[in-house]
């Protein structure tokens, strides 16, 4: 826990399921007021947090990909508790295809959630900081495939790919004003994004394969690294990318020696 968390603002896209949902939970247990995007459905779990916290959570249907939603999502930050410190840009999706038989339309789309809305709250997150002299902090959820080339993602993998540059560029133009960015490249974790494939043995345990400590990860994994980002402890790193993968970029065909 750092106390210093205890009573500020963070916005965090996607905030529904996976994830999302474990860094919003992790932040409220931290004292944290936590405004969470979503879209679709709010989950009983959520509706439940906000009732038995109102003074403190707040959740707000927004696209990411959408310009004014965001610009909005940002504005009821502010108008409910006054401030943002922390904006934490996680929603994401995914779908397989072969890239020469992948439709426009599903490239577009994967760019617009991915990145675009890492654009977009990463602006209204500046936006707020630089007009207030705030040093917060921005939290981008990348992917080891911000590294590992990904066939049948390959609009997944450029969107991860992006996102690390983009972080790295905000980082390095916000640095002399106390403005953090960095990303957080989860490995294999047990969220509904890939809830199907791990429900399947054979999968599960092909994906465990790849994994040098040996299982997939938790979203509470993300959320303890999302926390501490987040924190004073944390407080010289920006530009940089905190993989939680339990070694699955250390090129784990090498793990015995082979090569
Ligand atoms: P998830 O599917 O549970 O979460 C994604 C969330 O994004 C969902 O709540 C969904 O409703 C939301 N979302 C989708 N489109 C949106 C939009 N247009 N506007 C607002 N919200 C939208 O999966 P997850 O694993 O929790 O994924 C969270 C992030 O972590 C994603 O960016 C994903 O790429 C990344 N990630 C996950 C893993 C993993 O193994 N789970 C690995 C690497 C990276």
């Amino acid at each position: 826990m750092y106390g210093e968390l205890h009573g500020k603002v963070a916005v965090i896209t996607g905030a529904a399921t996976g994830l999302g949902l474990a860094i919003s939970l992790r932040y409220i247990l931290e004292g944290m007021n936590v405004v969470g995007d979503y879209v679709g459905t709010l989950p009983d779990e959520l509706a439940d947090a906000e009732k038995k916290h109102p003074d403190r959570v707040k959740f707000v249907e927004a696209d990411v990909s959408d310009e004014k939603q965001v610009e909005g999502l940002a504005q009821t930050a502010i108008d409910t508790f006054g401030t943002i410190d922390v904006w934490v840009n996680n929603a994401g999706i995914e779908k397989a295809c072969h890239t020469a038989e992948m439709p426009f339309e599903d490239w577009k789309n994967v760019l617009a959630v991915n990145l675009d809305g890492v654009f977009l709250g990463s602006r209204e997150a500046l936006k707020h900081f630089t007009a207030n002299k705030k040093k917060g902090t921005i939290i981008n959820m990348s992917s080891v495939h911000q590294q590992i080339p990904w066939p049948t993602f390959a609009h997944y993998a450029a969107s991860k790919g992006a996102t690390e540059m983009f972080t790295k560029t905000i980082a390095l133009e916000y640095a002399d004003q106390g403005i953090r960015a960095n990303c957080i490249a989860p490995g294999a974790i047990n969220t509904p994004i890939n809830a199907k494939k791990f429900s399947d043995p054979k999968q599960l345990a092909q994906t465990e394969s790849m994994v040098p400590m040996g299982t997939i990860g938790k979203p509470q994994d993300i959320a303890n690294a999302a926390a501490f980002l987040a924190s004073d402890e944390a407080s010289y790193i920006t530009g940089t990318t905190l993989f939680v993968d339990g070694g699955m970029t250390l090129y784990p065909s090498f793990q015995y020696g082979a090569g």
